[in-house]
């Protein structure tokens, strides 16, 4: 195959002044705006500028000549390659005011609300804290090997320890891939469509010390899957089920639609405010445990309930924010439209006795237009994945007028974009950025809302 061929590479020199919602620094050159990876504002910098057809297609750092008082040494030797956490070279502090201006600047831009968002809520050790991991598996020089892709390509560079997933997960990984050695079970090869293992996802718990590991495979058939997820369990105790995920497809969705219990139950628990919930390989559950509370507390204080308010959970996942909620409402009903998380969900209130919670299986938006003229609620907690809601949901919210909407949203983009079509309706209370994320870009953010 050919390639363009470059038109070669400017050298500039420029200032940052801001950073981008991607965590990019922001240069601006002869009347263009320039995104640069790894520049703060107030840093000077060499820059290298590819350009193709007249159109930038790369921007490198050649020389920086100040640093920012609030550099970092990243501390991740794949920090620059990997590009999952975008904010590694930023003080952890800058971080947490990096994502409250930038949840400000979004409000003003997409909604024209002009609103003080309270401080990040941040942690008190930003590392090691995801509940879930999520690798693909490839063969590299004959050696099975876990890692990432580089950018736009298929091309794995391998990572040996990535430092926001915990140790344990970074363990049962380097197990999982000599096992995988051991026994000669090949990984996946997507040009040749050849081998078999494509993905192994990791979660678990944080309390409960129970976790699942997911062999995602391209075949249903692999001889000695039993045996391979007893050897799993044996070499690492903490491992209570394994499951065997099928993905036949050829695209980049990582999990397939069907699913075999290899061992266990295929479930674990843990548990938030002492209730406990079932996780199974495919429902939505958040991926930060310590954080969770932090975000779900901030959402149920804003709530303020008493004991008697009907609630709507929209987006419920597993029921958790509902379920959290039905301790101090009057009932509770949860819509999702995943069919296993409503599974869980409903298994979740009957193991933790909650008689006053109910969760149906639907689209949101469907299910509001279909009840609005009968349904009545004095509190929705709403918590949508990153394209937001829809338009058509948050008429028919308008209509039924709950006295609060508590919106909790992973994309500011879109959370502003939807309060644009509430602030008719409603007043912003309160507005809490939440650090679901940290060292990425990514924030969450917590809205009360009341009603005018
Ligand atoms: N509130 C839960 C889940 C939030 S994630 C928690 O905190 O864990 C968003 C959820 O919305 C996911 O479970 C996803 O399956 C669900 N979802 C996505 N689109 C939906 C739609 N149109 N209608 C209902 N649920 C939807």
């Amino acid at each position: 195959m050919e390639y363009p061929k470059r038109e070669g590479n400017k050298t500039l020199e420029g200032e940052c002044v801001a950073i981008d919602d991607n965590g990019k620094g922001i240069v601006r050159l002869n009347g263009q705006t320039l995104f640069v990876d790894n520049l703060l504002p107030s840093e000077k910098a060499e820059l290298e500028v590819e350009t193709y057809k007249d159109e930038i297609s790369a921007i490198k750092v050649k020389r920086r000549f100040n640093d920012s008082p609030l550099r970092v040494k990243p501390l991740c030797p794949y920090y620059q390659e990997c590009g999952g956490c975008s904010l590694m070279h930023l003080s952890y502090q800058g971080q947490l005011e990096y994502k409250r201006d930038k949840v400000k600047n979004l409000l003003h831009k997409f909604a024209k609300i002009d609103f003080e968002p309270s401080p990040t809520l941040g942690m008190a050790s930003p590392y090691r804290f995801r509940n879930k991991v999520q690798v693909p598996i490839r063969l590299v020089k004959g050696q099975v090997v876990s890692g990432f892709f580089k950018e736009n390509t298929h091309q794995i560079v391998p990572l040996e320890d990535c430092l926001i997933e915990t140790e344990e997960a970074e363990k049962i990984l380097k197990g999982i891939k000599k096992l995988l050695t051991k026994y000669h079970i090949p990984p996946y090869d997507e040009d040749k469509g050849r081998g078999l293992i494509r993905h192994i996802l990791i979660k678990e718990s944080l309390h409960f010390k129970e976790t699942m590991v997911v062999l995602v495979t391209s075949n249903r058939d692999f001889y000695g899957k039993v045996n391979l997820a007893k050897e799993i369990v044996k070499m690492f105790p903490e491992v209570t089920t394994v499951v065997q995920n099928i993905n036949t497809r050829h695209t980049n969705v990582i999990l397939g639609e069907q699913e075999d219990v290899l061992f266990g139950s295929g479930k674990i628990k843990d548990s938030i405010f002492n209730l406990s919930f079932l996780i199974s390989s495919r429902s939505f559950y958040q991926t930060n445990p310590l954080q969770t509370e932090v975000l779900y507390k901030t959402a149920l204080d804003q709530a303020g309930l008493t004991g008697q308010e009907e609630v709507l959970d929209a987006y419920s996942g597993t029921g958790t924010i509902g379920l959290c909620a039905s301790i101090k409402a009057k009932k509770v009903l949860g819509v999702e439209i995943e069919p296993s998380a409503v599974r869980d969900a409903r298994l979740n209130a009957k193991m933790n006795k909650i008689p006053n919670a109910e969760f149906i299986q639907a689209d949101c938006t469907t299910y509001l237009l279909e009840n609005k003229e009968k349904a009545h609620f004095d509190v929705v907690f709403m918590d949508p994945p990153r394209k937001g809601s829809t338009p058509e949901f948050l008429l028919a919210l308008k209509e039924i007028k709950p006295k609060k909407i508590i919106y909790i949203s992973c994309n500011p983009v879109t959370l502003a974009r939807d309060l644009a079509d509430l602030k008719d309706t409603y007043d912003l209370v309160s507005v809490t950025p939440v650090d679901m994320f940290p060292q990425t870009s990514h924030v969450e953010t917590v809205v009360s809302l009341k009603l005018r």
